[in-house]
């Protein structure tokens, strides 16, 4: 008789979260191979099978005693907790029977069967903490070299994954959870939610709540999982939460999200999204669409999409939530908070910030609020465009944007705009020409346009800030301007701007401009940088397109 091996992952240690061919293979099998606690976890279901209990650290003899009864034809059960498969006892008896020869269609059959790891159990117990992608990390260095440990949390780290630490620690091995927390605070905000669960549907289950920062203050053992949230994991009324997907950024000017929150859920914009299997044309039900407008606060809790007739993941779960609030049509917040208030997502704001057009000096007040505007999770970065581009995450923007601007800072958008790059008028000793570039910079600072915009504007013939090397640039010179067009700021075959006019009056200057910009603006392609746009269209505003000398180039040393 041809004998069976069931390698079977019972789950995380309770019967009803066991599967029912988990269960079915246990009742059916001859012998019962396992881990004594793992045993003593399945007692409830066994009758007169024989039992073959080892120690924690036999897993080779246990797989081959198993093998070994199987060929002798018995029907063998070889139990492992969560999943045989998630470091547990299939791939070991895999091991044992390729040694052996063993072919799929001859010798003992057999048969791996699922059971819920330990990422998705304790998961469940923290809310919902995975949704996004995730990995598993063992920290057990017993059979991995500490070295590719360290690399795999590195790289989890660097990729805002979220991670479940399998083996976290045991009374020897205690170094290893203290350096993966150095690590990763390398990559997360010390307020990172993490989930530490002990015995997950077992006896002693214990949750604990905390943060990166925090982690080692608790109690971390071998039956323990910890799970590490990404950058946009939440916490809210104890549970731990993780998007679906990522929050847009908002710069200033934009009154909304380059998505708005009803179509972060279509599935072209979340293509992993289970409604994307729904047919095309999807519609935002008017149902979902009502609840959205009654909790206009819950700004993430959002219209479902998908057709009328099949509802979407989303719509089912509003549907869902609204029954069981007994809220359904009426007009209240979709989720209650837990303060009284409603749950509100954090932005994330991104903009730049100078000290003004012509002074570049910051002072000692504005860098500590930029500095407690940022705080720890934020960003400041310098840019070669006289500005610092703060990336920050918050719930109240317009306060953070109010108390920045209190200090007198010029913040300004980000991106495909028109930013005007002034000197700094020598100290502000020719400042002359500086009401006109204030002028410009009411007009057009933040202008949306195809690609991002640079008019370099110097305050005397110096024009030490380099005006003539931008998109556009302006001098000032014996009262009147000079004006350039069309430089090409970046890459290997970068030029000046054309010089296309001198001694332009003062008050026509804004008004040129004007047209010039506003036109590119229009008529230009997406992406389409100034000096492209100034090559293909060859005349703007009665200025001539000249193509720049073509370069003579050497060849490689290497050839071609
Ligand atoms: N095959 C198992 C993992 C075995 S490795 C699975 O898929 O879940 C052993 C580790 O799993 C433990 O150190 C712990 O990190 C985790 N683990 C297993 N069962 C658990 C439970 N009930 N609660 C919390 N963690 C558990």
């Amino acid at each position: 008789m041809r004998g069976r091996l069931s390698v079977i992952g019972f789950g995380p240690g309770s019967f009803e979260h066991m599967t029912q061919r988990a269960k079915e293979a246990i009742q059916e099998s001859d012998v019962v191979i396992g881990y004594n606690t793992y045993v003593d976890l399945v007692r409830g279901l066994l009758n007169d099978q024989q039992i073959v209990r080892t120690g924690m650290t036999e897993e080779v003899s246990r797989a081959q005693e198993a093998v070994r009864q199987a060929e002798a034809g018995k029907k063998v059960a070889v139990i492992s907790s969560g999943d045989a498969g998630v470091y547990g006892m299939a791939g070991l008896v895999y091991e044992v029977l390729m040694e052996k020869g063993w072919r799929r269609g001859e010798g003992v059959e057999v048969d791996i069967i699922p059971g819920i790891s330990a990422i998705n159990s304790t998961a469940s117990l923290l809310g919902a903490p995975v949704m996004h992608d995730a990995c598993t990390i063992s920290l057990s260095d017993h059979l991995t070299p500490w070295e590719i440990i360290e690399k795999r949390i590195e790289a989890a780290g660097a990729a805002d994954f979220v991670i479940a630490l399998y083996n976290p620690r045991s009374g020897k091995r205690t170094r290893q959870i203290v350096e993966t927390q150095r690590i990763l605070l390398k990559y997360r905000s010390p307020q990172t939610p993490v989930g530490i669960v002990k015995s997950a549907y077992r006896d002693r289950e214990h949750i604990v709540l905390t943060t990166l920062a925090d982690m080692l203050e608790h109690d971390i053992g071998m039956l323990t999982t910890v799970v590490i949230g990404n950058s946009s994991t939440v916490v809210y009324d104890g549970l731990m939460i993780t998007p679906r997907g990522y929050q847009r950024k908002y710069t200033l000017g934009e009154e909304t999200q380059a998505l708005k929150p009803h179509e972060r859920l279509r599935p072209e914009a979340e293509p992993w999204a289970l409604a994307q299997e729904e047919p095309h044309g999807a519609a935002v039900s008017a149902e979902a669409e009502a609840m959205v407008a009654a909790a206009p606060a819950a700004a993430e809790v959002v219209a479902a999409v998908s057709e009328p007739r099949r509802p979407g993941p989303l719509e089912l779960a509003l549907e869902a939530l609204s029954l069981a609030l007994g809220t359904r049509g009426a007009a209240e917040p979709a989720v209650p908070a837990a303060g009284g208030g409603v749950f509100r997502y954090e932005e994330v704001l991104e903009f730049a910030v100078r000290p003004g057009l012509a002074e570049k000096r910051l002072t000692a007040a504005q860098l500590a609020a930029l500095a407690e505007a940022a705080g720890e999770r934020g960003s400041v970065e310098y840019t070669p465009h006289h500005q610092l581009v703060v990336r920050l995450r918050t719930d109240d923007k317009e306060t953070v944007l109010s108390r920045l601007r209190g200090q007198g800072l010029m913040l300004e958008p980000v991106g495909d705009v028109v930013q005007l790059k002034a000197c700094d008028f020598c100290n502000l000793e020719k400042a002359e020409s500086v009401p006109y570039a204030e002028k410009l910079q009411a007009q057009l600072g933040g202008l949306k346009v195809p690609k991002e915009l640079k008019i370099g504007f110097n305050g005397c013939g110096m024009a030490c800030y380099g005006a003539v090397k931008e998109d556009i640039g302006i001098v000032y010179r014996r009262e009147k301007f000079d004006l350039f067009l069309g430089g090409k700021t970046v890459g290997r075959t970068a030029h000046a701007g054309q010089p296309v006019a001198e001694g332009i009056p003062p008050e026509e200057l804004a008004d040129i401009l004007n047209r010039i910009v506003r036109r590119y603006a229009e008529e230009g392609h997406p992406n389409e940088r100034f000096h492209k746009y100034f090559a293909r269209v060859k005349e703007l505003e009665q200025y001539r397109h000249q193509d720049a000398p073509v370069l003579v180039s050497d060849p490689a040393v290497c050839g071609d």
